[in-house]
């Protein structure tokens, strides 16, 4: 979260004043969702992030509860039915890249015939097979991506046209992990999906940007309270939303707004992702695996070649306030994870410390 944001945050906790500056005598907190301050928070909120990422107008912004995982089962039971044969629950696509990716599969397979497109597992997660070799279903509702691999740091640079792909399918999009660091390119997409914990706000706010036409397809199972076209028609306020972080969104979105949005974002996001990768490249002492044309700019696994010095390269990090570095227990070695509000100085401070870890051992 960015500094500001959490001040500006703790500055109106017992008194949200208006956007004229008029107290309203409560915090967020504690107002009706349907109350005016509550609307107007609400509104702000979704006008902000449509203009940032340009979403276009025939695209709905939903705001939910359940996080990226609660997605892994809504999806197959909205979109699954789609173009499913009568008497059939329908089938999905999914480009295995790595473990967020490989959930999604399996959880779709509970309720939709769930394939594999590929799977680049044999190779540990480091690569994104060309989208000629991927093979598509030709019936499939939806092909299923994770544009960015948080865990094995695999980033998507451009996105797939499935039409030209010969797939008749809507392309499905896990972007939690790097939303709001880049465009997106909404030509190609049907969905979006993403908790907000890592470039949006806090935890507990689900963002889903969904095109119009997907919307109606839902299983008769389907929860109505997660059931997008229920919550689209009530502008999110089928039931109570995530209110006060939705409030705390809509500030950061703001503040993506007085740094320039999100071009300005992902110039900043190239700047400090290759700041670090060229340290990388240049040390015979630590190594990132993932091929040059997918690595990501969020989220940044190393490993240290000798491994009996992790644990020293951990407590020499935190002596100098680099916290939060030890890598996902299921790939090891280290992670920074650069999300938009970690500055360039940050980052800089990293390398700067890499440098003199390595010196020190040599
Ligand atoms: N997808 C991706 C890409 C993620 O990074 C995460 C969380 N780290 C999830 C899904 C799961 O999200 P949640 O924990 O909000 O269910």
């Amino acid at each position: 979260m960015p500094a500001e944001v959490l001040a500006q945050a703790a500055a109106e906790m017992l008194d949200w004043p208006d956007a004229s500056g008029k107290p309203s005598g409560m915090g967020v907190m504690e107002m009706s969702h349907r109350g005016k301050e509550f609307q107007s928070i609400y509104e702000a909120a979704e006008a902000d992030i449509r203009e940032l990422l340009a979403v276009p107008a025939n695209f709905k912004i939903l705001f939910m509860q359940g996080g990226g995982l609660a997605e892994n089962a809504i999806i197959p039971l909205n979109l699954a039915g789609m173009r499913a044969a009568p008497g059939t629950q329908g089938s999905a696509d999914f480009v295995v890249t790595g473990s967020w990716s490989e959930k999604s599969l399996k959880e779709a397979g509970k309720y939709c015939q769930a394939n594999v497109a590929a799977n680049t597992k044999g190779g540990g997660f480091t690569a994104i097979p060309a989208p000629p070799s991927w093979k598509l279903d030709p019936s499939a509702s939806y092909v299923h991506l994770c544009t960015n691999e948080t865990i094995n740091g695999v980033e998507f640079h451009s996105l797939p046209d499935l039409k030209a792909l010969g797939s008749g399918a809507a392309l499905v999009i896990d972007f939690s992990s790097h939303v709001a660091s880049r465009p997106v390119d909404w030509n190609k997409v049907g969905l979006a999906f993403g908790g907000a914990q890592k470039n949006l706000g806090p935890a507990g706010l689900t963002m889903v940007v969904v095109r119009e036409d997907l919307l109606g397809y839902s299983a008769s199972i389907c929860p109505s309270a997660f059931d997008y076209k229920t919550v689209a028609d009530n502008q999110s306020m089928y039931n109570t939303p995530p209110t006060y972080a939705i409030y705390m969104a809509g500030l950061v979105f703001k503040w993506l707004k007085r740094q320039g949005g999100i071009a300005a974002m992902e110039a900043r996001n190239m700047a400090k992702a290759e700041l670090l990768y060229a340290a990388l490249d240049a040390s015979d002492f630590f190594y990132n695996k993932v091929h040059k044309d997918c690595r990501s700019r969020m989220n940044v696994p190393f490993f240290l070649r000798d491994e009996s010095r992790n644990q020293a390269f951990l407590d020499g990090a935190k002596d100098a306030g680099l916290l939060q570095l030890k890598g996902h227990k299921s790939v090891g070695g280290m992670r920074a994870s650069i999300y938009n509000a970690m500055p360039i100085e940050g980052v800089q401070t990293l390398v700067s410390y890499m440098r003199e870890f390595e010196q020190k051992q040599a």
